[in-house]
């Protein structure tokens, strides 16, 4: 993953999510399928779906699609291209992981030319986890983008300075 904009250490994360979504998002798990969260998706009206940890816009309803496969599916990301993709050979399997290109949250995997998808537009099914997501429906508030901690950078500025002998004036 090349590089995410948002970090956290796993003590963080851990903070911020519930055991499900930070095993899912952060140690690349996968929730059991036809779960309470598909059961919710599958009856999900228009709108939007951001990444569970950082708030970042990854999909919305104009590309979700009913594959059947027991997981949350979609056709395409968002048009906010919030979604990066990436080899991942781990379990014998040759397959495309999905991530949140902000925080390198694991969403998920993309298939292609599957019987499921041939009548969508791209012939992609992106099968994402349910908890890696957080929906908002049509005319909701999005949730705020997680930033990161402007405490630990102002300290480290301060630290910063001070071992270059300026004095940080402080208000
Ligand atoms: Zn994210």
């Amino acid at each position: 993953m090349s590089n995410p904009a948002v970090k956290l250490s796993e003590a963080e994360w851990k903070k911020r999510l519930n055991d499900e979504q930070y095993r899912v998002t952060r140690t690349a798990g996968t929730e059991r399928p036809f779960g309470k969260v598909y059961e919710e998706f599958e009856k999900q009206g228009e709108g939007t779906y951001f990444c569970v940890c950082c708030g970042v816009e990854l999909f919305t309803s104009k590309e979700k699609f009913h594959s059947g496969c027991g997981w949350p599916s979609f056709y395409d990301a968002s048009k906010a291209k919030n979604v990066v993709e990436r080899a991942d050979n781990s379990h014998g399997m040759i397959r495309v992981e999905t991530l949140c290109k902000r925080c390198g949250a694991h969403l998920g995997h993309v298939f292609e030319g599957e019987s499921v998808s041939a009548a969508t537009p791209t012939k992609r099914r992106f099968c994402i986890n349910g908890v890696a997501l957080h929906y908002v429906p049509a005319g909701g508030k999005a949730p705020p983008l997680l930033q990161l901690d402007d405490k630990s950078v102002s300290d480290k500025k301060e630290a910063v300075a001070k071992e270059a002998g300026v004095e940080v004036r402080k208000p």
